[in-house]
Parts: C-alpha cells; sequence; structure tokens
C-alpha cells in the first residue's frame, strides 16, 4: 500500500488515503466510514490502531466496488504523509561509502540525533529559510523508516515487526548552525527543513530495504547516488537499537542517515540558493522533488 495524505477541495483539513493506481487516491475514512468502519483522518492515529491493515484493505475493497471516498489524483494535493510524528530521530554516519570518502572510522554503534517534528514538509511544498539566518543550507537524501507499533527494548530479530513502512526524505541542514553551535538540532530543525514523501510505502511492498538505490539532484545535476546496501546499521538493528533506550511510537520517523555527496564537502561546495529545486529518490519509494525559497 502507498499510504499519503492528502487535500481536496471539499474539505478544509487534510485526510489520509491510498494511492491505488497513478490516477486514483482513495480517502479511507470516507469509505470506511460508508462501509462501517471508523478510520482516523490522520496517518499517525491511523497506525496506532492495530488493525490498520485489515481496515484500509476493508475500506479500499468497499470503494473498489462502490466508487466512495476516490479521487482523481489530479483533484488533489499530496502533503506530508507522516505530518505529525512524535519525534524524528536522525542517524549520523551510516554509509559505508561516505565514512570512507570523508576518511573517517566506521562507528562501532548509532550516531543518533534529532529534528523537531515540526521541521516536517511534504512533497509539492517548498524548503524555505531566512538568508539572514543561515548562508549554508545543503540536502541530504535518506530512506526513512516509519515506526507502525509500539518498540520497546525489541530485538533485531523483531524489529522490522514494528515498521509499517518506508519514505523518501531530505535532511535539509544549516550546515553554519549545525557546526557552528556546537549541538546540532537547531541546524537541522528550522521549519520545512524535513520534507517526506511522496507516500508512505508499507512493508510488504519492498523485498529488501536494504537493496535500494537512492539518489539526490540539484537543478537536475545528480550529486548524490549510492545503494542502501551501504547501511552500516540496517533498519534492523537501528529500531532495535533506539528501543534499548526509549520508546518508538506509532509514526515515529528514522532518518537512518545520508550517502556520499552532500553538497556542503563537495569541491567547490554546492549550497541551495532560492529557485534551486532538490529531488531526492529511492527505487521502490519513489521521488521526492521540493523547491527553495528565502522567506
Ligand atoms: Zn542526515
Amino acid at each position: 500500500m502507498r499510504i499519503g495524505q492528502y487535500e481536496s477541495a471539499n474539505t478544509n483539513r487534510p485526510w489520509c488515503g491510498v494511492s491505488t493506481t497513478d490516477e486514483t487516491v482513495v480517502n479511507l475514512s470516507e469509505a470506511g466510514a460508508q462501509a462501517g468502519l471508523e478510520i482516523p483522518r490522520a496517518t499517525t492515529d491511523l497506525l496506532a490502531d492495530w488493525q490498520w491493515r485489515r481496515k484500509a484493505e476493508l475500506a479500499l475493497e468497499y470503494a473498489e466496488e462502490t466508487g466512495t471516498g476516490t479521487y482523481d489524483a489530479e483533484d488533489v494535493t499530496r502533503v506530508a504523509p507522516v505530518s505529525d510524528p512524535n519525534k524524528i530521530v536522525c542517524v549520523g554516519l551510516n554509509y559505508r561509502d561516505h565514512a570512507e570518502e570523508g576518511d573517517n572510522p566506521i562507528p562501532d554503534e548509532p550516531v543518533l540525533f534529532s529534528k523537531f517534528p515540526t521541521a516536517v514538509t511534504g512533497p509539492e511544498s517548498t524548503i524555505s529559510w531566512d538568508p539572514n539566518l543561515t548562508e549554508k543550507v545543503d540536502y541530504e537524501a535518506e530512506l526513512v523508516v516509519v515506526i507502525g507499533s509500539e518498540a520497546r527494548r525489541v530485538s533485531e530479530d523483531d524489529a522490522l515487526e514494528h515498521v509499517a513502512g518506508y519514505l523518501v526524505g531530505n535532511d535539509v541542514s544549516a550546515r553554519d548552525l549545525q557546526h557552528g553551535d556546537g549541538q546540532w538540532v537547531r541546524g537541522k530543525s528550522l521549519d520545512t527543513f524535513a520534507p517526506v514523501g511522496p507516500e508512505l510505502v508499507t512493508t510488504d511492498e519492498l523485498e529488501d530495504p536494504h537493496d535500494l538505490e537512492i539518489w539526490a539532484e540539484v537543478n537536475g545535476d545528480r550529486l548524490q547516488e549510492s545503494t542502501t546496501d551501504n547501511l552500516i546499521f540496517g533498519v534492523d538493528e537501528l529500531v532495535s537499537f533506539c528501543s534499548q533506550a526509549f520508546t518508538l511510537e506509532p509514526g515515529d520517523l528514522i532518518f537512518t542517515g545520508t550517502p556520499p555527496g552532500v553538497g556542503v564537502y563537495r569541491e567547490p561546495p554546492v549550497l541551495l540558493e532560492d529557485g534551486d529545486e532538490v529531488t531526492i529518490g529511492i527505487e521502490g519509494v519513489g521521488e521526492l522533488t521540493n523547491t527553495c525559497r528565502f522567506d
């Protein structure tokens, strides 16, 4: 399933839906209500219902039979598929090729940091910042894990059972703030600095999350290109590792780290400017494109 959140002209709040084909989106709570099922409007609330897969499948069957809650993809706007996670966990230096590029030793354990959830934005939206606050804004292509059920002290073997699916993410970073503060949270958490999308691809759709091409393009130039096979700590290790320290909850996001080629370490550096278009792509998950704007 490809689960997204959408806005349509007939309602003033986004709703959670499933992209059933390239042309069609089904509003789960609208189709579900007609089928006698209570389905929440937000993805985080949907995932918190342990029966969510079954309910979503029933709503989709009903929509297919009756057309209820079915929208033309052209008539809806895609917003962030998960818009209000309780937390966003990020992993530093997690690609073997990235570590080798910078002559960094391979870490023994994941290095975690965080972005504030208010940084989340969606596909089709802008990444914006005040050029007086930061002059060094950079992109980072990342596979993002979406937690599907509460995980506390889970083993690596059980970890993937707690994953709902995956998103394409861009860990946008204000390098001057990140490196100047002695602490990364401000530089990583500006509003709009966590674009995710286009849709949450559920785990059953991806044979192996550790064998996916991943890339970043700025104005059409490919600047990052790797595969998730280069991840030092895989999704199962990351979920288990995090859950030893804190509870992961439905809708929580884990940004799993970025491959080589980020702008600040390039010769000459590539920093994002007003009007730039950044596309992050992951094989089987999709492409996420955002335009940059000074504000
Ligand atoms: Zn990152």
